[in-house]
């Protein structure tokens, strides 16, 4: 699944739909749009603060998803948004073309469920910081190049901040985006402003030498809390208690502000120290009635109100009846497996990044959830394991050889699977088979590696049932996906 926003190329294909697929979206959006509503408004109070504040708004399309869209002013230097121009409308039926052209070979594929308002969803911003050249920074001199890619304002001391242009590491300076939370973008553009009178140096990559690297910015759609990540090239950032009151008196929405440091020579935005210099460290947010702790590395999904549409059917498909044993594979921080928990009888998660389940166990004490159990290892292994010798059976003293004397595995009735966009692998794919979970819940964000996952699982006993796919990513070509498959020897 994932954040479509760092790898979006390749472009798309053709479109095999029927007719009335206009409708058939229309209609799947509409389910959606109350969730939206209040998006919005959240958009519109946002938007309001910062016209109040800084009494002036940069220049963005209007949020009239039917028409063609007004190019991004950034679009050819940032080259982020595949389908930038591109009317909304369009762009949901090239997403269910894509899915129906991999999928649709193995199952039904439902009309996705696309935004209302497919702008600033992005709930989770990265800038990168540099200098603009043509004032002496490095002492290299301006060139054409350097000129064009000056689409924002650099602030005093020809700052500038955004991101690299595709394919380079050339920085195009943004001022705002149209997929971005614009409360973040105002916040990073602030940082922008501040640092000349903090004489902060933007970090040079080349020389290694200055300070301010990178800012992440993460806001809790429901709870409203914002983290700010500044990712420097060494540990000390000068004058920091009076550069975070600075910080906050500009945003005072901002609850927790840390240094991350990275000094190494890397393409990685993170490193690995951190310290926290304001608030708690991290923030929460609401997800299906349930809530979840954030820092800085753990992966949450990037769009907060298709993901509650995606969670939503994921859980449908699972059809809990509250006897169930459960696998969340690639757990994240516990999500699926946290809100399934209460339906089911017992959920053992497995995912591979330590920070993330750190916030799991976290995220499970938080919702007082007893009957899960987290693993910190790689999904393909554990399930190798589980299959192979019931190893959490063991653990517990009740080891248990089936009946059928195929396997001494583990009992699992659901697994939920949500795998990076590599996909999963041979030994997790052909360990569930092992196990025969009466349904797997397939979550992907790449309908490629899904086919060819699916293609395994239907060659060993599975038959796909449906496919849900939900646009997370709008304006790119990324495309989310919930499949369900049931095992063809048990009755679900
Ligand atoms: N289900 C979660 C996270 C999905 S993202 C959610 O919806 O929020 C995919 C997750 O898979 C990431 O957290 C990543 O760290 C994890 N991951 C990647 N490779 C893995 C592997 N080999 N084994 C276990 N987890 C892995």
């Amino acid at each position: 699944m994932r954040d479509g926003m760092d790898e979006r190329r390749k472009r798309q294909q053709q479109n095999g739909e029927k007719q009335n697929q206009k409708r058939k979206v229309g209609e799947a959006r509409n389910q959606n749009r109350e969730k939206q509503n209040l998006q919005k408004r959240s958009m519109a109070d946002q938007k309001s603060q910062r016209q109040d504040k800084k009494g002036n708004s940069p220049k963005l399309p209007k949020t009239d998803a039917t028409r063609a869209a007004d190019a991004c002013p950034y679009a050819k230097k940032c080259g982020g948004c595949d389908y930038q121009g591109m009317p909304y409308e369009q762009q949901l039926k090239e997403k269910q073309a894509f899915v129906q052209k991999n999928v649709g070979q193995f199952c039904k594929v439902h009309p996705i469920i696309g935004m209302d308002e497919p702008y600033h969803y992005r709930n989770k911003v990265h800038a990168v910081f540099d200098i603009d050249r043509k004032r002496g920074g490095n002492g290299k001199r301006r060139t054409n190049a350097d000129r064009s890619r000056q689409a924002g304002s650099a602030a005093r001391g020809g700052i500038i901040s955004g991101v690299y242009k595709a394919g380079t590491h050339e920085v195009v300076n943004i001022d705002a985006c149209q997929i971005e939370d614009e409360l973040s973008d105002a916040i990073i553009r602030d940082i922008r402003g501040l640092l000349h009178s903090f004489k902060i140096k933007t970090y040079d990559e080349d020389t290694g030498y200055g300070l301010l690297r990178h800012v992440l910015v993460r806001r809790g759609f429901h709870s409203g809390e914002v983290m700010v990540v500044l990712v420097l090239g060494s540990p000390i950032l000068p004058s920091k208690n009076n550069f975070v009151k600075a910080l906050r008196k500009l945003h005072p929405e901002i609850t927790t502000i840390i240094v991350n440091v990275n000094d190494k020579k890397t393409s990685m935005v993170l490193g690995e120290k951190e310290t926290v210099i304001y608030g708690k460290g991290y923030i929460e947010d609401t997800l299906c009635g349930c809530t979840f702790r954030i820092s800085p590395k753990s992966f949450y999904q990037v769009n907060p109100v298709q993901t509650e549409a995606l969670y939503g059917k994921a859980i449908e498909y699972a059809g809990l009846t509250g006897k169930e044993r459960i696998v969340d594979a690639y757990c994240g921080i516990g999500t699926i497996g946290i809100i399934a928990a209460s339906g089911a009888k017992e959920v053992i998660s497995v995912e591979l990044n330590r920070d993330a389940v750190r916030d799991a166990v976290t995220n499970a004490k938080r919702n007082r959830i007893e009957n899960i159990q987290f693993y910190n290892a790689d999904a393909g292994k554990f399930m190798v394991e589980m299959a192979e010798y019931g190893r959490i059976e063991e653990t517990r003293g009740n080891a248990r050889t089936k009946g059928d004397g195929k396997r001494n595995g583990a009992d699992v009735d659901v697994v939920f699977m949500d795998p990076p966009r590599a996909g999963s692998d041979e030994a997790f794919l052909s360990s569930v088979v092992k196990l025969s979970p009466k349904r797997v819940v397939y979550v992907s964000c790449n309908p490629e590696t899904l086919s060819r996952d699916l293609k395994y699982l239907t060659k060993h006993g599975y038959e796909a049932v449906e496919c849900q796919p939900v646009d997370m990513f709008p304006w790119t070509k990324h495309c989310e996906c919930v499949a369900l498959l049931q095992y063809k020897l048990k009755q679900a």
